[in-house]
């Protein structure tokens, strides 16, 4: 089967890899859709991000969708052509983290397509992939392939929204519209926020955060000054999102808080300066958001519903043998917000079930 490999910064190949059997309660899935997340894009133009750096050959890819091909004799929650979601998320079960319910801080965590550990952990960016029983979600029938690999950074969002705490009648900002920011505005809608504000420096991804949802779309390049009507009177958000990296983002958004308000940092932009009397003298909180555990279902079951309707961000779907071209258009912010390469699994290629 093909793969899509990083081999060092900017080395990106289609790769042959030997195919697995699955064991007794694992599942042999036909990928279908994966979508390129801005890791991913870390990986393939620099060589990693921070201290993790690529130290072997990696398949890249977290966000995908597939077809259930065969099935271990003790998997009993999905069959030969469920489509499903794939969470791809593998914490120990058996840790302290994990036992005190911070699988997302796993000690042992086996996260798809991650150079965190060595040896790097596979990802999902291939034509057949072995995963484990409890790593499946199934999706109802008129749920695409493209919805269903929106699962894993929906995730992420909903995640995000749940560090913030209850969002019902609060004002949001979200600083930085990609992927991750666009869903936090989908999640941070569903979550009752009263009021969101986008930031960002490119029209086309304000575009797209009006569409799923934002109130008011600010390009803080063009118009640097509009920020200031939200900081006067000691800010106006009860919640900031940050998911853009940028440093002066997160400033002009800690301006825009209101006394004991959150900041969601999301993005990842290394070292930054943090202005210290700004916090104490608002009370401001400081919160992380990293991946997710319990919230991959929820992601899947609203997609499934489609409770919330994801499908305004995809905008580019390539075939597995375009994986450098597809990177590099998921690079281009003008052009792109989610890139997904096809694997070839499609839930119309196998016999329809008598039950479904
Ligand atoms: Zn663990």
């Amino acid at each position: 089967m093909k793969t899509v490999t990083i081999h060092a910064a900017g080395d990106l190949r289609i790769d042959d890899h030997r195919e697995e059997t699955p064991g007794e309660k694992q599942v042999e899935i036909a990928v279908a859709a994966g979508g390129i997340c801005g890791s991913d894009l870390h990986y393939y133009r620099h060589g990693g991000f921070g201290v993790v750096r690529l130290r072997e050959p990696m398949i890249l890819g977290h966000e995908v969708s597939g077809v259930v091909q065969t099935v271990g004799s003790g998997v009993s929650a999905v069959r030969a052509g469920d489509l499903v979601a794939i969470n791809p998320s593998r914490p120990c079960g058996d840790c302290d983290y994990c036992q005190r319910g911070l699988q997302n801080h796993c000690r042992n965590m086996l996260f798809y397509g991650s150079a965190m550990r060595f040896p790097h952990v596979q990802g999902a960016f291939r034509e057949r992939l072995i995963v484990e029983e409890s790593q499946c979600f199934a999706l109802p029938a008129g749920t695409s392939i493209h919805e269903a690999a929106f699962a894993e950074p929906f995730a992420v969002a909903l995640h995000a929204v749940s560090q913030a705490g209850p969002l019902i009648a609060r004002r949001a900002l979200v600083t930085g519209c990609g992927p991750i920011g666009a869903l936090v505005i989908v999640a941070a809608r569903f979550h009752g926020a009263m009021e969101i504000v986008a930031t960002d420096v490119v029209d086309e991804a304000l575009e797209k955060a009006i569409r799923v949802g934002a109130d008011r779309a600010i390009n803080v390049a063009r118009e640097p000054e509009a920020m200031a009507e939200y900081a006067a009177g000691k800010g106006s958000f009860d919640v900031m999102f940050e998911a853009s990296g940028n440093e002066a983002a997160l400033r002009s958004g800690l301006d825009a808080l209101r006394p004991r308000g959150i900041l969601v940092q999301l993005g990842l932009g290394g070292e930054v300066t943090i202005p210290q009397n700004l916090i104490v003298a608002k009370e401001l909180n400081i919160r992380g958001s990293f991946r997710f555990h319990e919230e991959f279902a929820l992601a899947a079951a609203l997609i499934g519903q489609r409770r919330v309707d994801l499908r305004p961000l995809l905008t580019h779907t390539l075939p597995l043998s375009d994986a450098k071209e597809a990177f590099d258009l998921a690079g281009d912010r003008k052009r792109a917000m989610k890139v997904q390469l096809l694997f070839g699994g499609d839930r119309e290629a196998f016999p329809h079930r008598p039950d479904a």
